[in-house]
């Protein structure tokens, strides 16, 4: 399900769920690819609605995110104002140690402002945010699109991918270098524009994450990283140092 959608197919006049009133009217999904026609939904039991595809002859097409039920994102349960995008993918990218430095000083803002909500911190909850906003959008003062490289945001991205930004792809037929530690992957999902190179350096975490990804290799997987270009064309490389960087998002319904 989606939170915000589109009048038209053009993509270019978004609307989200909460202030749809019209229940008949047809809206588009925010995937560019996706053909689906989406209509308002209200969640059983809840007050928040949401966009489905709810007409059987025009539903998302295979990997089309926004037909997953796992991708909703509750703005209510975090804390925008909290929310620092550099400082939250260096703490992806940080080793155990130094996370909990910076867990703890964040746990000190809550108790001296009495704030019990947080901002998104996980991957996946970063993520999901990205994928709940339209990407000329912004949270906490960032825009969307200089956050995550999707087949939303590509247009933005004419010269590659530079920085800390969250890279949404799927595996290479070869998936992985052994002897190099490094793992192929290619994004964004649908255009496969660019090549990804994720490179480890210990081998403990490398191991770790190359059996996950080969066992789900169908699926899409999300990277966290601060990117730099790779010695080959149209490839771009992050370095690998925690696991907290990568998540596997399954996209069988
Ligand atoms: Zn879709």
């Amino acid at each position: 399900m989606a939170t915000y959608a589109y009048r038209d197919a053009e993509r270019t006049d978004s609307i989200f769920a909460s202030v749809v009133e019209n229940r008949d009217e047809r809206f588009y999904c925010p995937n560019p690819h996706c053909t689906a026609h989406l209509h308002i939904c209200a969640v059983n039991g809840s007050k928040k609605a949401y966009f489905r595809a709810t007409k059987r002859q025009f539903p998302h097409i295979h990997g089309c995110i926004y037909g997953l039920n796992s991708m909703e994102f509750d703005k209510d349960q975090f804390e925008e104002t909290l929310f620092d995008f550099e400082e939250t993918v260096n703490a992806f990218c940080s080793d155990s140690a130094t996370e909990h430095k910076t867990v703890k000083q964040r746990d000190t803002l809550y108790h001296n402002g009495c704030v019990k909500a947080r901002p998104p911190r996980t991957l996946r909850q970063v993520y999901k945010m990205c994928k709940n906003y339209p990407v000329n959008d912004t949270y906490n003062g960032k825009q969307i699109s200089e956050m995550i490289l999707d087949d939303r945001s590509e247009y933005r991205y004419p010269n590659g991918i530079f920085g800390s930004k969250i890279v949404e792809s799927v595996a290479c037929s070869l998936l992985y270098d052994k002897t190099a530690m490094q793992i192929y992957l290619t994004g964004p999902v649908f255009s496969r524009r660019y090549k990804l190179i994720l490179q480890f350096e210990d081998a403990k975490i490398y191991q770790i994450i190359r059996t996950e990804l080969y066992n789900n290799r169908q699926h899409i997987i999300v990277v966290a990283g601060i990117w730099e270009r790779a010695a080959k064309w149209n490839c771009f490389l992050t370095k690998v140092t925690s696991k907290k960087q990568v998540a596997v998002i399954p996209i069988h319904r």
